[in-house]
C-alpha cells in the first residue's frame, strides 16, 4: 500500500491532554486525548467506497493489500498517523449534557491528497478512549453497515456529508440490548473508516464555554477558521462574525438537502452538529416512505418525537442557539451571532424554497409556490403517499390532461387515499395549469425534475437486507446497494426493486421502521 502524506495540524496547533493513558476521565484544558485503537482479532475488508479511496489517491491495488484491513480495523498505524480522541460536550435531547467526547471515534490523521485537498480520516468502533464513559468503544455491524452505507448515498444524492472509506469486520463480538430492555445478545463488530475535511462539533466549543475557558475556546474558533475556512481568513474584525454567518447558512442548506431527500437523522444533538454543515454522526436514521413530517425513527425519541421530520429545520436553528451562546464570550457584542441566526432563518426559507420549486419542475418563482407546496405536502402526509414515488411520477404526468392513475403506485393504502383523491386531483389540476404556464417542454421537465428527485434512496428496509445478509455471511447486498446509490437520480434496469415502495413485512420490523441508539 502506498505511503500517505500526512499533515496533522489538530494535534499540532491545538493543546492536547498530557495524560497519556486511556481510562475514563474528564478532560480539561486540552482538544483532545492521544490514544492507540485497540487491535481485533481477525480483521476483514467487507466493503470500500471508491471514490472515497480516490479522494486519498488510493487505488484498488492499494484496498488490496493485506495491510488495509488491518490499518483500518486498528491493528497497524500507517508512518504519520498520530491518533487522538477529541473532547467535546453537547445538548442532548434539549438538555446540556457535560463533556461527551469521542468514545469510540479515534482520528488517524489529516491526509493531503495531490490536489492539496485535507481529509481527516477517524475510526469508529476502534475501542476505548478517555471518553467511553461507561461504554465499550466498539460498534456493531448493522450500525456500521448503515452507516457506511448511507453517508456514500447521501453524498451521491448531492447532500453534504461526511464520506466513509471502507467497512472492515473486526472478527469480535460485542454485546448490545438493542432495545434497551433487558435483551442483550452477542452481535458481530465492525470498524468504519469515515472521511470529512473536519470532524470538529458544536460541541467541540460548547464544552469549553460550559467551563469558563474562554481562552481555549478562542484558540479553537481561530483554528476552525483557519485550517477549514481559509477563504475568511483574511477579512479581520469580521472574521468570526463571517465564520459564524457561513455555520449557519450551511446548516440551513444540509438540512433543506434532508427534507429535499426525505432523510431523518434521529438525533440531532449539538455533538451531532457539524461545524462545517455537514451530516454527520449516522444512527437511528431514517428514510421517508410514505410522506409523513411526525415521524422519528429512533425509538428514544418516541416519546417527544423531538427530531422527527418535519421538525428538523426548527431544532437545527435550536442547536445553532446554542452554538451562538458558546461562542458568545469570544464575541465582543451579540450582534454578528443574532445576525447569524437571523440568516439562517432567511437562507432555509430560500433553499427550501429553491429546492421544492426545482422538485416541482417549476423554471420560475411566484408568490403562490409556498401555499402551492404546503398544499401539496398536506395532502402527500393525509393521503400517505410515498414521497420518492411521487415526485418521481409527477415528473411524468400529461400537463394537457393531469390525471391521478401514474401517481397511484405512489400509494400505501388506496383505502385511506380515497378521501383525499378529489383534492389530490384539484391539487394537480393547478399545478397542470401553472406548467402550461411556463410552456417547458415535458422532456426538458422531466430531466431537471428527475435530477433533482432521485429514484433510489437508502430505505431503512433495504439496509436492513443489506445487514441480513451480511451477518448470515454475505457481504454481496452490501455493494449492490453501494452500487446503486452511485447514481440515485438514473433509473438503472434490473435494479426495479430497490426502487419499490416499502413492503408490508417492513412497516413496524425492527431495523426498517424503528432504530434505536444502541449500535
Ligand atoms: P451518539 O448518540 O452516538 O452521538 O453518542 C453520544 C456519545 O456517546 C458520544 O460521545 C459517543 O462517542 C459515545 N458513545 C456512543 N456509543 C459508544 C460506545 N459503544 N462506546 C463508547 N462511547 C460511545
Ligand atoms: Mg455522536
Amino acid at each position: 500500500m502506498k505511503p500517505l502524506d500526512f499533515d496533522n495540524r489538530f494535534v499540532r496547533e491545538l493543546p492536547a491532554d498530557p495524560e497519556p493513558a486511556s481510562h475514563v476521565r474528564q478532560v480539561h484544558g486540552a482538544c483532545y486525548s492521544r490514544v492507540m485503537p485497540t487491535p481485533v482479532s481477525a480483521p476483514k475488508l467487507l466493503a470500500w467506497s471508491p471514490e472515497v479511496a480516490a479522494l486519498l489517491d488510493l487505488d484498488e491495488a492499494d484496498v488490496r493489500a493485506p495491510e488495509f484491513a488491518e490499518i483500518f480495523a486498528g491493528n497497524a498505524l500507517m508512518p504519520g498517523m498520530e491518533p487522538y480522541a477529541a473532547c467535546y460536550g453537547g445538548h442532548q435531547f434539549g438538555n446540556w449534557a457535560g463533556q461527551l467526547g469521542d468514545g469510540r471515534a479515534i482520528t488517524l490523521g489529516e491526509v493531503l491528497n495531490h490536489r492539496g485537498e485535507r481529509w481527516e480520516l477517524q475510526l469508529k468502533g476502534a475501542g476505548p478512549t478517555p471518553y467511553s464513559r461507561r461504554a465499550d468503544g466498539r460498534a456493531v455491524l448493522r450500525s456500521s453497515i448503515r452507516e457506511f452505507l448511507c453517508s456514500e448515498a447521501m453524498h451521491h444524492l448531492g447532500v453534504p456529508t461526511t464520506r466513509a472509506l471502507c467497512l472492515v469486520a473486526t472478527g469480535e463480538e460485542v454485546i448490545r440490548d438493542m432495545f434497551y430492555d433487558g435483551h442483550p445478545r452477542a452481535e458481530p463488530g465492525a470498524v468504519v473508516c469515515r472521511v470529512a475535511p473536519s470532524f470538529i462539533r458544536f460541541g467541540n466549543f460548547e464544552i469549553f464555554t460550559s467551563r469558563g475557558d474562554v481562552a481555549l475556546l478562542e484558540r479553537l474558533i481561530d483554528f476552525t477558521i483557519g485550517r477549514d475556512f481559509p477563504e475568511l481568513a483574511g477579512s479581520g474584525e469580521t472574521r468570526r462574525g463571517d465564520w459564524f454567518r457561513e455555520v449557519c447558512e450551511r446548516t440551513a442548506r444540509t438540512v433543506a438537502h434532508w427534507m429535499r431527500v426525505g432523510f431523518v437523522h434521529g438525533v440531532m444533538n449539538t455533538d451531532n452538529m457539524s461545524i462545517l454543515g455537514l451530516t454527520i454522526d449516522y444512527g437511528p436514521y431514517g428514510w421517508i416512505d410514505d410522506f409523513d413530517p411526525g415521524w422519528t425513527p429512533n425509538t428514544t425519541d418516541a416519546g417527544g418525537r423531538r427530531y422527527r421530520f418535519g421538525n428538523q429545520p426548527r431544532i437545527a436553528h435550536w442547536n445553532l442557539l446554542q452554538l451562538a451562546n458558546a461562542l458568545a464570550p469570544a464575541f465582543p457584542g451579540v450582534e454578528p451571532l443574532q445576525e447569524g441566526l437571523n440568516r439562517y432563518v432567511e437562507a432555509y426559507e430560500a433553499e427550501s424554497l429553491g429546492m421544492h420549486r426545482a422538485k416541482l419542475g417549476l423554471a420560475s418563482g411566484r408568490e403562490e409556490d409556498a401555499a402551492l407546496i404546503d398544499a401539496l405536502h398536506g395532502l402527500l402526509a393525509a393521503a400517505e403517499v410515498d414521497m420518492t414515488i411521487f415526485y418521481r411520477r409527477l415528473a411524468g404526468i400529461d400537463v394537457d390532461a393531469p390525471s391521478l392513475e401514474p401517481l397511484r403506485e405512489a400509494f400505501y393504502d388506496a383505502e385511506k387515499a380515497a378521501p383525499h383523491e378529489a383534492a389530490l386531483g384539484e391539487w394537480l389540476g393547478v399545478y397542470a395549469a401553472r406548467l402550461r404556464e411556463e410552456g417547458i417542454p415535458a422532456v426538458e421537465r422531466r430531466a431537471r425534475m428527475d435530477a433533482v428527485n432521485p429514484c433510489y434512496v437508502l430505505r431503512n428496509y433495504l439496509a436492513q437486507e443489506a445487514i441480513d445478509a451480511a451477518e448470515a455471511g454475505d457481504p454481496g447486498l452490501i455493494h449492490e446497494i453501494l452500487d446503486v446509490m452511485r447514481r440515485p437520480y438514473t433509473e438503472q434496469a434490473g435494479r426495479e426493486r430497490f426502487a419499490a415502495k416499502r413492503p408490508d413485512w417492513a412497516r413496524h420490523r425492527a431495523g426498517c421502521s424503528m432504530l434505536s441508539c444502541s449500535s
